[in-house]
């Protein structure tokens, strides 16, 4: 097969399955309306869960930090591209999340792909959430380590794999808040098993941090687990993007040896390193952002039990409802679109086949009333 008819096949199958990928560009796309073609729907699949992304004190501190520091960072941080700003806001993390050490991460997939790569050896065995984000899935996947994947939330699961025989170390991960479905995982008992396996426990609280728990401090905080790597991203309640890992003092001083996306890419812009330490108080401090989330969330799933679309147990902004199948799923965001709401289908291989849904995920920028025009729509799409 030559390479373009490698390509060319891969393409007809993606056709042929309902599943080929496009995107568009919006004219904006990130807050409360999303704006293409000069036409405006009301956005219900931005990750811009506390409405951060166009907070007046974060864009302000951006552009303040652009002006001290110019745009780019210069060069990787082991050269010359580690700032100030990035220090400052690497403590502030740390401080909040109570670790010794935190290291900013151009973003969430470059993090999860620096510390599985770093972390582990060809002897070793990854026991990972079967329905972890492909980040981690795809570094585990590429590691030299064996891969073994527990049954989604199942404790019994994951210790069956962990007590089986191995002559290497043993790395398990889950996420706080699972992104296709928004269930929360049982961290307090993957602690306990894997502290009992002598493993090492990594977190990947991309949806759960700033949304859940006091002051925004994530899935952990909220169950009281503190996992040897807890990986936080920007790129969904900061409004932003980049991510940190936080972890002990030996465990930094490792990385920073070793995570290769550290060492041979350039260090984040310090300006937007600026936005972040802004954005971090707000989380911080405008708990109403959080509480009218929390009050949207209610909101949606006390009306969409009207629907003959199946809710899923999420008590998060993630609020998937189950179509079946891709062109159901497709024909309904269709429907809705038309009608001026903006939702995505989610299709294999992102999701278990037969599953393919409308993704929807609340923020604290949409009104009771904007929730309320989406499920009369949905209604009218489904009756
Ligand atoms: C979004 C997401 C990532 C990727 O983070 P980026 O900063 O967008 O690269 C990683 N893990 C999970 C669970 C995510 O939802």
């Amino acid at each position: 097969m030559t390479w373009q008819q490698r390509i060319d096949s891969a393409l007809a199958w993606r056709r042929a399955s309902d599943s080929f990928r496009t995107r568009q560009a919006n004219q904006q796309g990130s807050g409360r309306y999303l704006i293409q073609n000069d036409t405006r729907y009301l956005n219900f699949s931005s990750n811009d869960y506390l409405g951060i992304s166009h907070h007046a004190e974060v864009v302000n501190a951006w552009q303040q930090g652009a002006e001290i520091y110019g745009i780019g960072s210069g060069g990787s941080g082991h050269v010359t591209g580690y700032h100030e700003a990035h220090q400052r806001f690497e403590q502030q993390l740390a401080d909040w999340l109570g670790y010794p050490r935190a290291l900013l991460f151009i973003s969430g997939f470059a993090a999860n792909q620096a510390l599985i790569a770093a972390l582990t050896e060809k002897s070793d065995r990854i026991v990972a959430d079967k329905l972890s984000h492909a980040s981690l899935l795809e570094a585990a996947m590429h590691s030299p380590a064996q891969l073994r994947r527990f049954a989604h939330n199942d404790i019994a699961s994951l210790q069956t794999l962990l007590a089986s025989q191995t002559d290497g170390q043993q790395l398990v991960i889950t996420e706080g808040i699972f992104s296709m479905d928004g269930d929360a995982a049982p961290l307090a008992e993957i602690a306990q098993a894997t502290r009992e396996a002598q493993g090492l426990l990594m977190v990947d609280d991309a949806h759960g941090i700033g949304v859940i728990g006091e002051e925004g401090r994530g899935s952990c905080y909220q169950q009281h687990v503190k996992p040897d790597l807890l990986v936080v991203t920007f790129g969904k309640a900061f409004g932003a993007s980049g991510a940190a890992v936080l972890c002990s003092e030996s465990m930094a001083d490792y990385l920073l040896q070793s995570a290769r996306h550290l060492i041979y890419s350039t260090a984040m812009p310090p300006a937007q390193a600026c936005a972040l330490s802004a954005a971090l108080n707000v989380i911080r401090s405008e708990d109403s952002r959080r509480t009218q989330l929390h009050a949207n969330i209610a909101h949606f799933r006390a009306g969409s039990a009207q629907l003959p679309l199946q809710l899923m147990a999420s008590q998060t902004a993630i609020q998937p409802l189950i179509v079946g199948g891709n062109q159901p799923a497709l024909n309904l965001a269709a429907t809705l679109r038309e009608r001026g709401f903006w939702l995505t289908a989610i299709r294999p291989p992102t999701v278990p086949a037969g599953t393919a849904r409308l993704r929807v995920t609340l923020t604290a920028s949409h009104t009771r009333e904007d929730i309320d025009k989406l499920l009369e729509a949905l209604y009218d799409a489904t009756r």
